[in-house]
């Protein structure tokens, strides 16, 4: 965590510009998409500050007004002014600090972005001044500042957040969706400083009012319910390269989505989708099947080992080493669980599953390969939790529908496999099925894990069609089309919640003619296609395309927007869709793979890659499967 800014030594004009070298090396972006965000860089100043008590204010879901007060070091009268400048920052000196400065968010660009589009009004006092400063700037202009009467602290009122800016305000969400990520915003910032006190208040009704506290858990209590209480078990263990800390969720309290799963990464909040499956490995059958333990983990790593997706907004992390910390956090959360007598029961529900392995304390060392990259050995494997994929025979002379039984079947009792594999119907746009409505479709974390980690993939196409491709406990066959459109899919899902489609410019902009209603409909979802990557000028009966989405193949850049369109309006009419949903759908429909183009292997090995990525990698986006696994054994039980 950053060393808060020491007030003794605040002179005033701690806070200055970015050099402009500097500055034009920090990728533009912009960093307040939604209440939520502004949210987030607010508080997290304040704990940059050195507050002990953080209040938060929001009105209308925070379209209205948010107001953060801290009791933190305050600013001078000339850093009050200076902070709302671009790549302003008290948080850097060198261009050396450059790596570490943004792998911790500071970017000096937050007070200036939410500046820009709101009516701000900033109050601040350092303990060493008689008054405190004020300063309001109204969308990015200043309009006054002048002595003012507060306590020591900060309090910054945003208010009419994009009041300047009616496409972004349109865009926002329902008042509920938008204070759901205000909450959940402030929710991980609580939980990642239970020393400092915080309270958010919301349309005049107190929401949250949490002690500062020297137990995680009891801010977890506080935060996510009295059920939690006893039901977490603290984890902790170091190493050079990496200490980890907190608690984890016993089986009891796992929840059947993956909200409550909290990293932080040298204190800030980040998201791993493979650490969260490293530590959810590491209960193995203890987890019922489709569930995610609770998580609140604090790792600590030099910056430098970290890689945060640049982009403000997102939290993505990964790590220099992320084989070795993924076996890590299993091993330390393993350990955590035994120590809380857990273990105990995952000896007992799989009593032919191998023992708990020996927890290495030290990353494992690495081994040289042969392409010159580092790899760790394989961690031990654990016995699968829930029902595998089996392969049946609808077109060989086997015995139909012949279910084998697997030779690994450490977890709860098992049925035979309902759902033999069979070539599937090229059907509809379906509704996408619930987690619960096919839970034998879907390989368990344990299963996963082989396939995420293989560490030199193989892959063979298939009849132009699948892939093939060999992991620890057996074939694992994809079907290329469907991983694609998954992939696809969550991509488009991605840029629509965070506006930042990737788009290619079009070398020859076009016009499509339009009628009346797909004029209408493109007026309505065009915030939507912007984000998707479309670069469009609505015209009065036509509209301009100068952009479209980077995964729009090449020769298709003419029929991309019609054939969205199109799709987009048959989907309306069949099945009950979000228009965000609606969108994504269609997007990764029309541009996902057919089915006879043949990838080259290092196309099909990121295509897995991509798919293994992704948050649902087992079926596509209208619920068919993307991949069968055929276990070793029933292949050795084939041959008899
Ligand atoms: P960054 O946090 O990346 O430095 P910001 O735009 O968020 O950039 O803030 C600019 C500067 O304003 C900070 O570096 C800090 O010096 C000052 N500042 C912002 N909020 C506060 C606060 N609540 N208390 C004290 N100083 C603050
Ligand atoms: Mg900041």
């Amino acid at each position: 965590m950053t060393d808060h800014l020491d007030s003794s030594l605040a002179d005033d004009g701690l806070v200055r510009a970015l050099p402009d070298t500097l500055a034009s090396k920090i990728a533009a972006g912009e960093v307040v998409q939604r209440p939520a965000n502004a949210v987030k860089e607010l508080v997290e100043n304040s704990l940059d500050a050195g507050a002990t008590n953080v209040e938060l204010t929001v009105q209308r879901a925070g379209s209205e007004l948010i107001q953060v007060t801290d009791n933190g070091c305050g600013m001078g009268s000339r850093d009050a002014v200076a902070c709302f400048g671009r790549h302003a920052t008290s948080k850097l000196r060198e261009f050396e600090d450059l790596e570490t400065l943004r792998t911790l968010g500071f970017r000096g660009e937050a007070l200036a972005s939410i500046a820009a589009v709101s009516r701000t009004e900033l109050t601040t006092r350092r303990a060493q001044d008689e008054a405190a400063f004020r300063v309001r700037i109204h969308g990015g202009d200043f309009v006054e500042s002048g002595p003012s009467g507060a306590p020591v602290g900060t309090t910054i009122a945003v208010r009419d957040l994009f009041y300047n800016v009616p496409a972004r305000r349109a865009f926002l969400r329902t008042p509920a969706t938008e204070f759901k990520h205000i909450v959940e915003t402030f929710q991980a910032l609580a939980l990642s400083h239970p020393d400092v006190g915080f309270c958010l208040v919301h349309d005049g009704t107190e929401v949250y009012r949490l002690p500062a506290t020297d137990a995680l858990a009891d801010r977890v209590a506080d935060l996510f319910g009295d059920r939690y209480r006893g039901e977490l078990v603290p984890v902790e263990e170091q190493t050079s390269y990496l200490s980890v800390r907190g608690v984890v969720g016993t089986p009891d309290v796992a929840r059947r989505s993956r909200g409550d799963q909290y990293l932080f990464a040298n204190g800030r909040y980040v998201k791993s989708r493979s650490l969260e499956h490293a530590a959810a490995r590491a209960y193995g059958a203890m987890l019922p099947d489709g569930s995610y333990p609770f998580l609140a983990l604090f790792l600590d790593v030099d910056p430098r080992h970290l890689d945060v997706n640049v982009h403000p907004t997102k939290t993505e992390v990964k790590f220099d080493d992320e084989r070795g910390v993924y076996s890590f956090i299993g091993a330390v959360v393993k350990k955590g669980l035994a120590e809380a007598g857990l273990a105990l029961d995952l000896a007992q529900t799989a009593p032919d599953g191998p023992s708990l392995p020996a927890i290495p304390m030290t990353p494992p060392p690495r081994e040289a390969t042969g392409d010159g990259s580092a790899a760790l050995p394989p961690l031990p494997e654990m016995p699968p939790a829930g029902p595998s994929f089996t392969i049946g025979d609808s077109d060989t002379s086997l015995p139909s529908n012949a279910t084998l039984p697997r030779a690994r079947s450490g977890g709860p009792a098992r049925r035979p496999d309902p759902h033999p594999f069979r070539p599937l119907p090229d059907a509809p746009l379906g509704p996408i099925p619930s987690r619960a409505a096919q839970p034998e479709m879907r390989p368990e974390a344990a299963e996963l894990a082989d396939v995420v980690e293989a560490p030199e993939r193989v892959v063979w196409p298939f009849r132009v069609r699948y892939l093939l491709s060999p992991i620890a406990s057996g074939l694992l066959v994809v079907d290329q089309r469907a991983a694609h459109e998954r992939v696809l899919y969550e991509k488009a899902l991605a840029a629509l919640d965070g506006g930042l489609g990737a788009s290619q410019q079009l070398l020859f902009p076009f016009s499509l003619a339009l009628p009346p209603d797909d004029r209408a409909l493109l007026e309505e979802l065009l915030p939507e296609l912007r984000a998707l990557g479309f670069d469009l000028a609505l015209q009065k009966s036509a509209v301009e395309v100068r952009g479209v989405p980077s995964d729009v193949s090449r020769g298709d850049e003419k029929t991309a927007l019609r054939d969205l369109l199109d799709r987009y309006r048959r989907n309306s009419d069949v099945l009950q869709l979000t228009s965000r949903e609606n969108l994504a759908r269609s997007l990764a429909r029309r541009s996902a793979l057919g089915e006879g183009q043949l990838l080259q292997p290092a196309e099909a090995k990121v295509l897995i890659e991509q798919l293994f990525a992704c948050d649902d990698p087992f079926t596509d986006p209208s619920g068919r499967p993307t991949m069968v696994r055929i276990a070793e054994s029933e292949i050795e039980q084939r041959f008899g």
